[in-house]
């Protein structure tokens, strides 16, 4: 074995769990993070909380995980290195104590939740009682939270003018920062064929804008915060990490493709170039 592979076999690659659900389409949950992880530059641990019936229409049923199966998964790897977390869709308050409990076992790693209210399809994804539990218990444990802008307003509540007012409510509520998203509901100022993504944190905010790419995509939101907690795990700062995970995901989007019904697919491992093994370069 040469030097390079000596290296290559040594090389400690930046691990993110994933807590998140699983999506048969893998447009959008465990296999959107695991893929986004790897094409950052990580390695994704991947525990489900959650099993769904869906298709690139609408998701159809959730069947939620134990909270018992998760923490057994999670402490499982206990003893692997861990330099970020991830946190997705969540589907019951069992689920998320047990969410919480795995993170407040890992203090200090950075922690991306994006919260799974409502698929892209329209069908409901939590409760308010969740909605209000989540706040409580998960938000004092998160460093960047990924809301799209529908998400912002429903975990703030009515009492605020604007997303600046309800992204610092929610900082009030725990959390250290916010990356919250436009495509959903753009902002009236914002051109029609732009998005505009803006980040909110105690000492810096800022924000970026983006051709908007035609079509609907299933699983943007997933693929971003999965690459934010992998340029995270690498050791880039908050913003560096945001707008990385930003040009990440624009390109896994811009090269999507469409199955033909439904949304479109992200593609984040569209880099690789189309297999072809010769058997000789298998050294054994
Ligand atoms: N299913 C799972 C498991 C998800 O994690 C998500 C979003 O994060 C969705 C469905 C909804 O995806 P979208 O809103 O992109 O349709």
């Amino acid at each position: 074995m040469n030097h390079d592979e000596d290296n290559e076999v040594s090389r400690h690659l930046p691990t993110v769990l994933v807590l998140a659900g699983h999506d048969p389409t893998g447009g959008a949950g465990l296999i959107a993070d695991a893929e986004s992880v790897a094409a950052c530059g990580g390695w994704a641990l991947t525990v489900p909380t959650a099993l769904t019936v869906q298709n690139c229409h609408d998701v159809i049923a959730v069947s939620s995980v134990s909270g018992s199966a998760i923490r057994q998964a999670a402490g499982a790897l206990r003893d692997m290195p861990l330099e970020a977390i991830k946190i997705g869709l969540i589907a019951d308050l069992e689920a998320l104590d047990a969410v919480v409990d795995v993170v407040r076992q890992r203090p200090g790693v950075p922690v991306v939740a994006d919260p799974v209210l409502r698929a892209g399809g329209g069908c409901e994804l939590a409760t308010q009682e969740l909605i209000d539990a989540y706040c409580e218990r998960l938000l004092p444990l998160v460093d960047i939270l990924t809301p799209n802008r529908q998400e912002l307003a429903r975990l703030a509540g009515t009492d605020y003018g604007d997303d600046t007012e309800r992204a610092v409510s929610l900082m009030r509520q725990g959390c250290q920062a916010l990356l919250v998203t436009g495509t959903d509901t753009p902002l009236e100022r914002v051109p029609a064929d732009r998005v505009e993504h803006i980040l909110h944190a105690p000492d810096v905010d800022r924000q970026w804008s983006w051709p908007r790419l035609p079509g609907q995509f299933h699983g943007s939101g997933c693929t971003l915060a999965s690459a934010l907690a992998t340029r995270l795990a690498v050791g880039e700062s908050l913003v560096a990490a945001c707008e990385q995970a930003q040009v990440f995901t624009w390109q896994a989007l811009a090269h999507g493709w469409d199955s033909g019904v439904g949304q479109r697919l992200p593609r984040r491992l569209w880099r690789l170039p189309p297999a072809s093994f010769a058997l000789h370069e298998v050294k054994v």
